[in-house]
């Protein structure tokens, strides 16, 4: 019988209420099971947010140096379970054990930068106020945090929502996709093991239709952290607008990459094969769309699908696969069906497609060319390995082109002409912009986060990333005309 993974709430490990369970397949086996999960429901909820709303009081009233203790010591276990956590990821997920590692090193950066701000995360003080009155911006803790994460990057993404929001002195319900449960409860382990208060951090798997009403409309929930589908994101917004719960969501994207004629071409193919088909095409920061000026349309194309062809397409525990499978059955059959709705709109299938391999869910590094602004595959996410590329006239069209998506994540030109360079970057409407750089490029000192239908609320890193998690409180303090005498 395959292990079964408990829910972790008030500090101890316990089974659904309803007992159920459901599977934790690896992609890369159809039909495997690599354990069970709780199929929590409502009242699983319900026990953990009350857990995190006991702890509240104490925790947000912990002197910050002991919260940074506890992340700090969770950072440690995170490191010494790198490898560990990584072909978690990788089995469960089916990214390449080498994209796993880079997700896990990628956590411990943007949590050690977090522990660092927050020595001095502090409001601002007013100078001009009048007379002896003092005055100061002051934070407070929200209250219970939700966090609700996707499978793409499992743990990262976990830690960005949930290290910001412990620091500030709140308390946490951490709620995974289901395609991920592995990972979430390991990290909940690793909580368990840095040692933090019972209720400061809880963590209870199940599926997100059938609990994410209870997480989003219990008024003892204060704010959500979401990254995941705008589907999914604009149903949480709507809930949470009814009782004025704050929000950052994190959405998908469509993201384009334009190549200008001077362009170094093979810097850009290597950014197109990062970026297009890193975690097999699912990062939200994929580069989805590609925007050619006809110039160097033919040689960067000949270029890229002789780079598609070296590709190594297999088992994700292999140190010499370029791309494992997609998450699951319901991703694979998506990106199947958009494959082939590609192909009835009219576009031309330059390489890849679906794999004919019966053992795991496995799509082809997959390129299409002759895509107008008219077709599905310009402006649908797609979530997968799957590039759309169009030839466009000049930068002009190619920004226009660009920024016709109701996506705004992020994007990327290369060039070495400075003007056009820096005529995209004011003109691009998008979160995040590279010059010369793949589109998933970041650094956790700058906000991550999307514009248009690609986000909503203060984005995740950068200030903003410790700033969603408090309350603002202006104080202003007379003193004692002369200065005033203690008694
Ligand atoms: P998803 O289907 O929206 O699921 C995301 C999370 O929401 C999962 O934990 C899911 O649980 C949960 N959920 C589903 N329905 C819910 C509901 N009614 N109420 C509350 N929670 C609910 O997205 P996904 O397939 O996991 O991830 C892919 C999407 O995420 C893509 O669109 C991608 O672009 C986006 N993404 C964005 C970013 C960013 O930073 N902008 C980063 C990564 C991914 P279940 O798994 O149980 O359904
Ligand atoms: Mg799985």
């Amino acid at each position: 019988m395959s292990e079964i993974l408990q829910n972790y709430i008030r500090g101890a490990w316990c089974d659904s209420v309803s007992g159920e369970t459901f599977d934790n397949e690896n992609p890369a086996q159809r039909g495997s099971v690599l354990n069970r999960a709780q199929a929590s429901t409502a009242d699983d909820v319900d026990a953990a947010i009350g857990a995190a709303a006991d702890a509240f009081k104490r925790w947000s009233r912990t002197p910050v140096a002991e919260r940074q203790a506890v992340v700090s010591r969770f950072l440690d276990a995170l490191a010494s379970a790198r490898e560990e956590l990584a072909r978690i990821v990788s089995l469960e997920n089916g990214k390449t054990i080498n994209e796993s590692r880079g997700e896990v090193d990628s956590a411990l950066l943007e949590g050690r930068h977090h522990l660092q701000q927050m020595s001095l995360f502090a409001g601002d003080s007013a100078p001009r106020a009048e007379g002896n009155v003092t005055a100061w911006e002051q934070f407070h803790p929200l209250g219970v945090v939700g966090v609700i994460s996707p499978w793409n990057y499992p743990m990262n993404v976990m830690c960005r929502k949930t290290l910001p929001a412990l620091l500030t002195g709140n308390t946490v319900v951490f709620k995974p996709a289901s395609f991920t449960p592995w990972s979430a409860v390991f990290m909940a382990g690793l909580f368990q093991k840095a040692g933090g208060p019972a209720g400061v951090f809880n963590c209870v798997t199940g599926r997100g239709s059938a609990l994410g009403n209870q997480l989003i409309r219990d008024p003892r929930v204060r704010a959500i952290s979401f990254t995941g589908s705008t589907e999914v994101g604009r149903k949480i917004q709507r809930m949470a607008a009814e009782d004025f719960t704050r929000t950052q969501l994190e959405l998908g994207g469509k993201n384009a990459l334009i190549v200008l004629a001077d362009a170094d071409l093979d810097a850009a193919v290597e950014a197109t094969i990062k970026a297009g088909f890193g975690c097999s095409g699912q990062w939200c920061t994929s580069t989805s769309r590609v925007l050619l000026v006809p110039a160097i349309a033919d040689a960067y194309l000949d270029k890229l699908l002789a780079r598609c062809a070296a590709m190594r397409v297999g088992d994700p525990l292999d140190e010499s696969t370029a791309m494992g499978p997609v998450a699951g059955p319901s991703q694979f059959e998506g990106i199947a069906a958009a494959i082939a709705k590609a192909k009835e709109g009219g576009a031309t299938l330059r390489f890849g497609g679906v794999a004919e391999d019966a053992t795991g869910y496995y799509i082809l590094p997959t390129v299409f060319d002759g895509v107008t602004r008219e077709m599905s595959i310009f402006s649908e996410e797609i979530f997968g390995p799957v590039l759309a590329v169009s030839t466009v006239r000049d930068l002009d069209e190619a920004l226009a082109w660009a920024n016709d998506s109701i996506y705004g994540l992020s994007s990327s030109i290369f060039t070495n002409d400075l003007a056009a360079a820096m005529r995209y970057v004011r003109e691009i409407e998008a979160g995040m912009a590279h010059v010369n750089i793949h589109s998933g490029f970041k650094t956790p000192e700058l906000p991550f986060g999307g514009w248009k239908e690609s986000g909503f609320g203060l984005p995740e890193n950068g200030k903003t990333g410790l700033e969603f998690f408090v309350e603002r409180k202006a104080v202003y303090v007379k003193g004692q005309e002369s200065g005033g005498r203690s008694q």
